[in-house]
């Protein structure tokens, strides 16, 4: 309390502050599942200054993103806690003795390391500090930030994430604090078995749920898009902070020109900047000078804006994970904020695609990633079920539909809801379709669909017509035949495969193939 009060001038604890900083003081493994902005880094700050806990010295910090490091750093320098953070090519703040010379002799050590999971993995002068500090029992903890990028299963964004299973092979006896905004149960396990957290590891997670935001989902206007969004900015947002996210550098550079024409204040902001303007682009936003961030998903982790009053997804996100994390930059401060995503089925086909041709992507990663896209698909498509409800389950919490309240688009709709029992229409079409895959190698959605409601067959596929599964859903309507077999999609019951034709586009074919992930010695 001295601490919190003292060096951070904050008045109490939220949810699970204490119990993380606790459990870590005593030297326990610590996994956090902290919503974007419920307050995680104070999990770390709070302990590396604490004394008269079981552990002693430093508290390395590893976490994604150099740019918010140093702010974190510079903030509590300014505090003055005795942090450092070391990239690739700079150490903040610069001192002497070198920070190497610091670590590896008597002088009195920082409390905190900020580094990032590349210069973990690559380091050697970092490396040998850790060996020593580990061998003087100077090292506190190591904290994990953003660990849902381990989760991630091998992605192609963050590779030295997984070379952090090394800290409990090299540090074994040194606690380990795992935080994350965002982990469904799969990803939860990834992280427990990546960094080989301890059976005992204390597991602390709260509702995801974002009360104060309102989702809508809607198809993108065919003609006039960024028209479309301008005069909505202009009309419900003025002059309020916002982020509209879309997926390619030049489309980005694009609405932010456009959105400039109808008169708004927006700079655009993607991965291929030069750290300057991204620098520049990013503190003016901040500081309110300018309203809008049109950006790629490159921006905005942990940024710390609490007034963010709307998100718009331009384009599709790549992952529900990804659209929580999105969306979750807005309304920091608790007041409502608006979240609107556009689809389309062009930007569907386009990210399918795109993952599709991704080169020396392994088989394991890309299916996952079309998986993530396909769930993606679902959701937009789902116009019944409470978007919270259909979030939250991406991240295996049970919501309760009443409690949204009408903030969502499917709540607020007037029309009223029936459950309907589809189980008998899901199993004939997983047989139908096994039984075509016997047939034709290749049997696409809306054939299949077509088929099952005893649609007239081409030549090709004419053998659809002797199968026990021929004409059987003719009573139901198209549409719910449809929304049975998303659902299955959704479920991963059915997988989508986008594949190379002889024509000049590829197509997407069904397949039945549930795969569970499960330890390898349940096998
Ligand atoms: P996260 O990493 O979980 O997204 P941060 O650690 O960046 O969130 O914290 C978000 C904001 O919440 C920061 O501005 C921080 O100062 C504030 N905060 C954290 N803990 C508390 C607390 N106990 N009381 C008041 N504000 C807090
Ligand atoms: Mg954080
Ligand atoms: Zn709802």
């Amino acid at each position: 309390m001295k601490i919190l009060k003292g060096t951070f001038g904050l008045g109490s604890f939220r949810e699970n502050q204490l119990e993380a900083i606790l459990a870590t003081l005593t030297g326990l493994d610590v996994f956090i599942l902290k919503p974007t902005g419920g307050g995680k880094s104070l999990c770390f700050q709070v302990p590396a200054l604490c004394v008269g806990g079981k552990t002693r010295g430093v508290t390395i910090v590893i976490s994604p993103l150099t740019s918010l490091m140093m702010d974190q750093v510079k903030w509590l320098l300014s505090k003055g806690v005795d942090a450092v953070l070391i990239t690739h090519d700079q150490i903040v703040p610069e001192q002497e003795p070198s920070i190497w010379q610091r670590l590896n002799g008597p002088d009195t050590k920082p409390k905190l390391i900020f580094v990032t999971p590349e210069k973990m993995a690559q380091n050697a002068d970092l490396r040998q500090a850790l060996r020593y500090l580990y061998k003087e029992r100077m090292l506190a903890r190591f904290a994990v930030d953003e660990a849902h990028l381990l989760g991630t299963w091998g992605r192609d964004f963050r590779d030295a994430y997984q070379c952090l299973k090394n800290l409990r092979r090299d540090f074994p006896d040194i606690p380990i604090l795992a935080l994350t905004g965002s982990a469904t149960n799969a990803d939860q396990e990834h992280i427990r078995r990546t960094l080989c957290l301890k059976p005992n590891h204390v597991f602390l997670a709260e509702s995801f749920n974002r009360p104060n935001l309102h989702y809508t989902v809607l198809p993108r206007p065919g003609r006039n898009f960024t028209k479309v969004i301008a005069s909505y900015i202009k009309g419900s947002h003025p002059k309020q902070a916002g982020i509209v996210y879309c997926i390619g550098r030049s489309t980005c550079e694009r609405v932010a020109a456009e959105l400039r024409g109808y008169g708004l204040s927006a700079s655009h902001f993607h991965g291929a900047m030069l750290d300057s303007e991204k620098q520049y682009t990013m503190e003016s936003w901040l500081s309110g000078e300018s309203d809008i961030v049109v950006a790629t998903i490159a921006f905005g982790m942990g940024i710390h804006k609490p007034n963010v009053r709307f998100i718009i997804h331009h384009g599709l996100p790549s992952s529900l994970t990804n659209y929580y994390q999105e969306t979750g930059r807005a309304g920091r401060d608790g007041l409502p904020a608006d979240c609107i995503l556009y689809y389309s089925w062009k930007d569907c086909a386009f990210l399918l695609s795109r993952i599709q041709d991704k080169p020396n992507l392994r088989e394991e990663d890309r299916q996952r990633q079309l998986h993530e896209v396909e769930q993606v698909i679902h959701f937009v498509l789902n116009e019944t079920d409470c978007r919270r409800v259909q979030i939250l389950q991406h991240f295996d919490e049970q919501f309760n539909r009443h409690a949204c309240n009408g903030t969502c688009d499917n709540c607020a709709a007037s029309y009223t809801v029936v459950e309907k029992d589809m189980s008998h229409e899901a199993m004939s079409l997983v047989k139908f379709l096994l039984d075509a895959m016997a047939l034709y190698s290749k049997v696409t959605r809306n054939h299949l669909i077509h088929a099952f409601r005893g649609g007239k067959l081409k030549q090709n596929e004419v053998l659809l017509g002797s199968l026990s599964g021929y004409r059987l859903g003719k009573k139901t309507s198209k549409a719910l035949v449809e929304r049975v077999y998303d659902e299955l999609i959704g479920m991963g019951v059915i997988l989508q495969k986008t594949e190379q034709t002889n024509g000049p586009y590829p197509a997407q074919y069904s397949y039945v193939r549930l795969s569970v992930v499960c330890h390898h010695d349940n096998i």
